[in-house]
């Protein structure tokens, strides 16, 4: 988390890009084997590795997204191509590797991102039958960030492996608009994690992005001149906490995230039994979740 959060405060710290910050935070988190993103991810039903991401412009509500991508080590880089060179919001497979190659990212094969780990994980769920224990309890997941910059941009991204033992083609909540990742800088920008199948229900991250547009007491009711009651003082994470429980109870499943509202208020909530958070406050300090 510490290298993460360095690697975006340093850009931001010297007044540069909020999409160079979240960027270069989840480069960081993919290089990291530890993370089921980039090198290191879970490998699917087929002992490949198949990566997804996405990169939002609060600004503009563009975004740019890849899926299923076997040979780019960085698919954060690739999702911001797409964001920054095309028409398209979405690459899926071999056209977005396609896309890659033409657009400077240069491809990798698809066993240098697999590492002893995850394919000795993968030969158990094989041998036996898919167990969360072989996967070290679920311990390492998806990537992502959220960031404002001093020019008043905002941006999140979001990266990852998916689940193990996916069947190949298999996409989750990660790289889709709303679900695994929203930015609106009228109201904030999220980043998710956790059962893809359970979050994409109820389009978690744009969930997150309408409650923050519209805390309560910011409009007046329809009928009467009486405004609602003030929102709750943390309304970043009385949002996040609403998420999460919307997601146990409508979609029955585990999951969390991580935002920023639009004034720059940091909030995480997560029902698994960890998730890595941090965040860097604007004096500098890091806050790293123990
Ligand atoms: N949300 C990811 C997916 O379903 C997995 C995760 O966050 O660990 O693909």
């Amino acid at each position: 988390m510490r290298h993460a959060l360095e690697a975006g405060w340093k850009i931001l710290n010297a007044g540069g890009r909020a999409i160079d910050a979240v960027e270069a935070a989840i480069v960081s988190l993919e290089d990291d084997p530890t993370f089921d993103a980039g090198i290191g991810s879970h490998l699917n039903r087929d002992g490949r590795v198949q990566l997804d991401a996405i990169l939002m412009d609060g600004a503009t509500l563009k975004a740019g997204s890849v899926a299923a991508v076997e040979r780019v080590r960085n698919p954060i880089r690739l999702a911001r191509r797409v964001l920054e060179r095309s028409d398209h919001m979405m690459l899926v497979g071999p056209g977005a590797e396609k896309f890659a190659a033409e657009n400077g990212i240069p491809l990798s094969g698809p066993e240098d991102l697999i590492i002893d780990r995850e394919r000795t994980a993968w030969r158990r769920c094989l041998e036996d039958s898919h167990a969360a224990e072989h996967h070290l309890g679920h311990e390492s997941g998806t990537v992502g960030a959220v960031a404002f910059d001093i020019h008043g941009y905002l941006f999140a991204g979001t990266s990852t492996g998916g689940t193990c033992c996916k069947f190949s083609g298999r996409v989750g909540d990660s790289p889709l608009i709303g679900c695994g990742c929203y930015a609106d800088a009228e109201a904030g920008g999220v980043s998710c994690t956790g059962h893809g199948e359970g979050i994409m229900k109820i389009v978690m991250a744009k969930m997150a992005t309408d409650l923050l547009g519209a805390p309560p007491g910011s409009r007046r009711t329809s009928r009467s001149k009486f405004r609602d009651p003030a929102p709750p003082q943390n309304y970043a994470q009385f949002v996040a906490d609403a998420c999460v429980r919307k997601l146990a109870h409508r979609a029955h499943t585990t999951g969390g995230l991580i935002l920023l509202d639009r004034d720059g208020h940091p909030a995480a909530a997560f029902n698994t039994t960890r998730m890595a958070y941090g965040f860097v406050e604007p004096k500098g300090a890091f806050c790293i979740a123990p």
